[in-house]
């Protein structure tokens, strides 16, 4: 799952619905619920959602193979 919401900070604005370029999320039937992800195999990882959050309440999870690998620059240089 691409997109984490944190149902203890959304407050169901609707703007990660209203904004996600690809349609990617359902609002809730109830009122001030979260989003439900309906289709997260679809998303770009754009970030607009978790930007658009007024909450902080969205965490995106990238894939393994787009993390990249941190590695210290003295460690570069080391023989
Ligand atoms: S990262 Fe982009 S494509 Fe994925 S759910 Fe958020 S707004 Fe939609
Ligand atoms: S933008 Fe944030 S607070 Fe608003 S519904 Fe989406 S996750 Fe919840």
């Amino acid at each position: 799952m691409p997109i984490h919401i944190d149902e203890a900070k959304c407050i169901g604005c609707m703007k990660c619905v209203d904004n996600c370029p690809i349609d990617l999320f359902m609002p809730s039937a109830q009122k001030g619920a979260k989003p439900i992800v309906a289709y997260p195999e679809e998303c770009w990882y754009c970030g607009v959602c978790a930007m658009e959050c007024p909450k902080d309440a969205i965490r995106l999870q990238h894939p393994l193979m787009n993390r990249p690998k941190w590695v210290a620059k003295t460690s570069l240089h080391e023989e």
